[in-house]
């Protein structure tokens, strides 16, 4: 599995990075973790073949983390020519968000006939999906309400784990999302002071020993975190950061 960092920032753009965006290539399938209101420009600067991937995997619904779906499909109804379908899955209410996001995004969009077919899936939590020869798995984690709309997930393609935190502040699902995962991608927004629905950077070296991950790298930084990044313990996602598992 190969795993690059398309966007690896926060909503504000700290440091000049981009939104939430995970481009990963894996057994028989090409997708997308999230797809931040940036990640467009982040794929056209990596040059990235959008129209080869064939799943959007999203981890709730903030801008930062989807708001780049409208301009996705835009680009494959106008650009890239997009004649492949194209699944798009996270949590509930995934199917009722999305025709209000393509409207709010651009004007009378979700009644367009498009040229490739859009299958919309909504994930439960801690209940196994399976797209081509990648399994997911949906963990409830805590950023907000409903809870229910929140994930993180634990991705294995080849027997090899891929577990990823969406956005959230520490709760104990996170133990069992990343435990022994080959790859533990975590948020780490701000570096000690718990602020609420994110996480601190000491909390999460606190509950490492309970995790295990073979590998952990950091991402979703603010800008104090960033500032820190040459003097902390653990390794830290960086735009364009290309990882084998
Ligand atoms: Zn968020
Ligand atoms: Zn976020």
């Amino acid at each position: 599995m190969r795993l690059q960092f398309v966007g690896s920032g926060d909503a504000f753009g700290s440091g000049g990075r981009f939104n939430t965006c995970f481009h990963v290539v894996g057994g028989r399938a090409v997708f997308l973790i999230d797809c931040g209101a940036s990640s467009m420009i982040a794929m056209q600067r990596l040059g990235i073949e959008r129209n080869a991937i064939d799943l959007i995997l999203l981890t709730h619904f903030h801008a930062d983390h989807c708001g780049g779906v409208p301009f996705f499909m835009l680009d494959g109804q106008f650009v890239s020519q997009r004649t492949r379908p194209l699944t798009i899955a996270g949590p509930p209410p995934l199917k009722e968000w999305f025709p209000r996001l393509m409207d709010t995004a651009f004007a009378g969009s979700s009644r367009v006939t498009r040229k490739f077919e859009v299958s919309l899936v909504e994930l439960a939590p801690d209940t196994p999906w399976r797209f081509r020869d990648v399994d997911v798995l949906p963990t409830i984690v805590r950023h907000g309400t409903p809870p229910e709309s929140f994930y993180g997930y634990r991705v294995t393609i080849d027997g090899k784990v891929l577990a990823y935190s969406g956005d959230t502040e520490w709760t104990d699902s996170l133990l069992g999302l990343g435990r022994d995962a080959d790859l533990f991608v975590s948020e780490a927004y701000i570096y000690d002071k718990p602020v609420p629905f994110h996480l601190a950077y000491t909390q999460l070296v606190d509950k490492l020993p309970l995790i295990r991950p073979r590998r952990l790298i950091l991402t979703h930084m603010s800008a104090d975190m960033l500032s820190r990044t040459g003097s902390l313990a653990h390794e830290t996602a960086e735009d364009g950061l290309i990882v084998e598992i």
